[in-house]
């Protein structure tokens, strides 16, 4: 993991870990105020409920108190006002009563009135009834005889006689009878009348003396009567007087009101003012609106409190969530989070702890984070005390649960508690996985999977570091560059995994032999590099003996005993070169020269190889050239049919005419035109100037062109070929293909698909070259060849018969017939040859004897004669 990123995910640890303990303090108070997440917006309801309520019970309360004093308060008045008039009209009563008795207790009265009324001393007594009338607002004074006859009559300021038993209905005898009955006591007889059609009260007392004792019987007494008409004057000036309001007589049956008598019915009724309703009239409004404004505040209050609990239950659920979150990923990270006092004592770790080390979280709690971890403290005290907030880790070892030392990187912060450090707190991430798969994967990067070899990178890296030192002849080093031959074939024969195996042999192989002082790697393929220690060149020499030999012992795999060949090419240091690259190309130069020289040799570098890799260079640049600049040339040499002895076909043969350095020799370019690649475009164009020149050849006679095995690696074979004869126009019957038994060594598979391919076209193919390469002759069966063409080899000493040449013509001759095939023989030189060859029944024949690789219009005039040649 790269620095960089360590320190960014540690910021983000200590970043979470001061959230996760911020969280766990607040979670704690906010488990305290509630418990459900949603507890204060539901406690604001209900207490919104409640409030609600109670202030409608106030209200309710309020209303039956204000109903209550109103309904006394109205009681009250009334009661006052009953009593009121009651004590009015007592005192009326009694004021009527008493003056009534200062009339009745009248000695010259009741000597005038005795047995029979004086009517003289009456009719004096005019003023006495205005006086009364007036004083005291009554409405009629009478005087009645001791025969029960009015004498005199005062009534509304006149003065009549023999009217009151009209005027006033009730019983004024009864009444009469009932003063003079009391004419003993000091009292007056009292009554209820009607007057006009209203009530009166009437007082009655008998006429006595004052001054002497009454000395004659009752019944001889006069009486005299006052009556008091309640009528409206009356009535309104004794409401006047005390205050009433609207006194006045009334039957119907209100609550106020005042009953004298009920025969006849007198009843009193008033206005009473209801001091009550008018209370209730101020104070009902102002406490509908008091109620309405106070409910409008508590309303909004409750609101808002309701809002605000929300708003708290929010961001408590919200908190909540964040602790959980923070918990989450601290408990999913990898580290380990600690805090302890100012004494570096530890008082907190958290549950990662136990789980990376295995130890026991209480156990250590109260420790000494010295104790748990190993850590620079002076580096561990600059950090905390640093005024930067960096994430440097430190660095710190300690032992797990059993007994494993594991590395971790710490990170610390101070706490500050008002300014004084009061501890420390910080995570520890446990580094050692990260280490050890870093070194694992460092291994990997540098070794190869296969062999367990170092690989070309760290091969590479060796090498370096070998040449970073100042070498001299004897401190320098030899670099053996090692190729497997015939790898490639067994890798391909028996499969890949099996190739792996013999590659970890080889691997093990070399190893041993060149010992620990030495440095092996694959560089990949079977190619191997040796970097040796410092030797001498014999001993160099027997080194790379040593490695050919050891080879020489087959190696063991998938049940085989495989023989493989192995070439060194060997470049010093410093004496070729100290640049690693350069060192490396060089013994590549001396392994392909150690290549051309068989399976199994080594080559010590030389500056000739270089020179002879510069020529070849040039070559191939020049090739290039030769292809564009029309360079190339092709000559034919004929292929005739031994029996008829005619000219059947030629074979086209390509020459370079190089500006320097003359006509060269295909043996000379082709190999490093395959190499390069550029056979493809030189093949192009064999084949197109082949075909060219046999469109201008008698019919009869066909053309064979060479075919390299590179072409058979290419799919566009089919293609090119398909377009050279659609281009020159000439027959396919009439192009024959040569092609070398190691195509169907490289390619076996492929190679018969394009050859079944190639004569679908309708062209010719025959093996060229054949009983040179390692094919069997059951192998030929199997490729849809038209002809074989016997190498040159074979033919050479046909003649000899010491040799068995013969014999293997023969039973090629023999195979040809039986696989239909032509049988060409390759190289004739001599007449006795040909001679051998016609004896053995071979088909056909080519050669110097017979004609050499010639210009095409020298062949053209041959195909004219259309013979056997004449010199021959
Ligand atoms: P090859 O296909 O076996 O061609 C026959 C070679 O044997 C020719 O050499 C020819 O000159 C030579 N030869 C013919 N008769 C005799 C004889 O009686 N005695 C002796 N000693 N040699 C004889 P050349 O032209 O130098 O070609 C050499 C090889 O180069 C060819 O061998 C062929 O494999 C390759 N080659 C030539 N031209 C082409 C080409 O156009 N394309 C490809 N791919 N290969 C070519
Ligand atoms: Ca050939
Ligand atoms: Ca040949």
């Amino acid at each position: 993991m790269p620095i960089g990123h360590h320190s960014w995910l540690s910021a983000f640890r200590l970043r979470i870990l001061h959230r996760v303990r911020r969280m766990s303090e607040l979670q704690q108070h906010l488990r305290d105020v509630s418990t459900t997440p949603t507890g204060h917006t539901e406690l604001a309801r209900r207490s919104a409920g409640v409030i609600g309520l109670l202030v409608l019970c106030i209200f309710l309360g309020a209303s039956l108190i204000l109903a209550r004093i109103a309904f006394t308060l109205n009681q009250d008045e009334l009661n006052r006002s009953q009593t009121l008039v009651q004590k009015v009209f007592d005192a009326r009563l009694e004021t009527v009563s008493s003056t009534l008795l200062n009339f009745a207790y009248w000695d010259e009265a009741f000597e005038y009135t005795k047995d029979h009324i004086d009517l003289s001393w009456i009719a004096r007594q005019e003023s006495m009834g205005r006086t009364l009338l007036a004083q005291y607002a009554l409405n009629g004074v009478l005087i009645i005889d001791p025969q029960d006859q009015t004498r005199f009559a005062y009534i509304k300021g006149q003065l009549t006689i023999d009217r009151p038993q009209t005027w006033l209905e009730g019983d004024l005898n009864g009444l009469i009878h009932k003063a003079r009955a009391m004419s003993f006591e000091q009292q007056t007889a009292q009554a209820y009348f009607t007057v006009e059609g209203k009530p009166a009260i009437v007082w009655a007392a008998a006429i006595r003396p004052l001054s002497y004792p009454l000395d004659v019987p009752a019944e001889r007494l006069s009486v005299i009567v006052f009556v008091d008409a309640l009528g409206e004057n009356s009535l309104s000036q004794m409401a006047k007087t005390f205050g009433l309001n609207n006194l006045r007589h009334d039957t119907s049956n209100t609550d106020v009101g005042l009953d004298l008598s009920t025969e006849p019915r007198i009843r009193l009724t008033w206005d009473v003012t209801r001091p009550g309703d008018a209370l209730l009239m101020v104070m009902f409004p102002m406490l509908v609106l008091s109620i309405f404004i106070f409910s409008f505040i508590t309303w909004h209050l409750l609101r808002r409190s309701i809002k605000a609990a929300r708003q708290i239950d929010l961001s408590h659920e919200a908190m909540l969530k964040s602790e959980a979150r923070f918990r989450d990923v601290a408990e999913a990270s990898s580290d380990w989070i600690w805090e302890t006092n100012a004494h570096l004592t530890v008082n907190y770790l958290s549950d990662r702890f136990g789980t990376t080390t295995g130890l026991n979280v209480n156990e250590c709690l109260g420790k000494s984070l010295q104790e748990l971890l190993l850590f620079d403290q002076n580096e561990f005290m600059a950090l905390a005390h640093s005024s930067l907030r960096h994430n440097k880790p430190i660095p710190c070892r300690h032992t797990d649960v059993n007994g494993r030392e594991r590395i971790g990187n710490l990170l610390v912060r101070r706490i500050d508690t008002q300014g004084v450090v009061s501890g420390y707190r910080g995570t520890v991430s446990d580094i050692t996985d990260d280490i050890e798969a870093k070194a694992y994967i460092l291994h990997l990067s540098q070794h190869d999977a296969v062999t367990g070899l170092p690989n070309r990178t760290h091969a590479y890296e060796i090498l370096q570091e070998k040449l970073a030192h100042d070498l001299t002849e004897h401190t320098g080093f030899a670099l053996l560059y090692v190729d497997i031959s015939g790898f490639q074939q067994v890798n391909d024969a028996l499969g890949h995994s099996a190739g792996d195996r013999i590659l970890s042999k080889v691997g093990q192989r070399l190893r041993q032999i060149v010992g620990p002082d030495s440095f092996v790697a694959r560089l990949g393929g079977d190619e191997f590099v040796i970097l040796t220690a410092p030797l001498s060149s014999t001993a160099l020499s027997t080194l790379c003996e040593t490695l050919l030999d050891a080879f020489e012992q087959p190696i063991t795999a998938s049940e085989q005993e495989l023989r493989l060949g192995l070439c060194i090419g060997v470049a010093q240091a410093p004496v070729d070169s100290n640049d690693s690259q350069e060192l490396l190309r060089l013994a590549d130069i001396a392994l392909h020269e150690a290549k051309a020289n068989g399976r199994r040799t080594w080559r010590l570098y030389n500056a000739e190889m270089k020179k002879r890799i510069q020529e070849r260079r040039q070559l191939e640049q020049d090739l290039k050239q030769a292809l564009r600049n029309d360079e190339l040339r092709l000559v034919f040499q004929p292929r005739f049919d031994i029996a008829s002895s005619q000219l059947i076909g030629a074979e086209a043969l390509v020459r370079w005419e190089h500006p320097e350095r003359g006509m060269l020799s295909p043996a000379v370019f082709i190999p490093m035109a395959e190499e390069t690649g550029l056979i493809v475009e030189l093949s192009d164009w064999v084949m197109h100037h082949a075909c060219l020149e046999a469109n201008r050849w008698d019919a009869s006679v066909f053309v064979s062109v060479n075919l390299s095995c590179i072409e058979f690696k290419r799919s566009d074979l089919v293609d090119r070929i398909r377009q050279v004869l659609a281009r020159t126009g000439l027959s396919p019957s009439r192009l024959e293909l040569e092609i070398t038994e190691s195509v169907m060594i490289d390619n076996a598979e492929g190679a018969r698909e394009f050859m079944i391919e190639l004569k679908r076209l309708g062209v010719k193919l025959s093996m060229d070259d054949f009983g040179t390469g390692y094919s069997s002759l059951s192998y030929l069966s199997q490729y849809p060849f038209d002809g074989i063409k016997i190498d040159r080899s074979f033919v050479m000493n046909l003649a000899d018969p010491t040799a068995n040449n013969q014999a293997i013509v023969k039973a090629i001759v023999a195979l040809g017939q039986s696989l239909s095939m032509r049988v060409t023989a390759e190289g004739v030189e001599t007449q006795e040859q040909l001679d051998a060859l016609a004896t053995l029944d071979c088909d056909q024949a080519q050669g110097y004897f017979l004609g050499r690789p010639m210009p095409p219009e020298h062949l053209r005039e041959q195909i004219a004669a259309l013979s056997w040649p004449a010199a021959h």
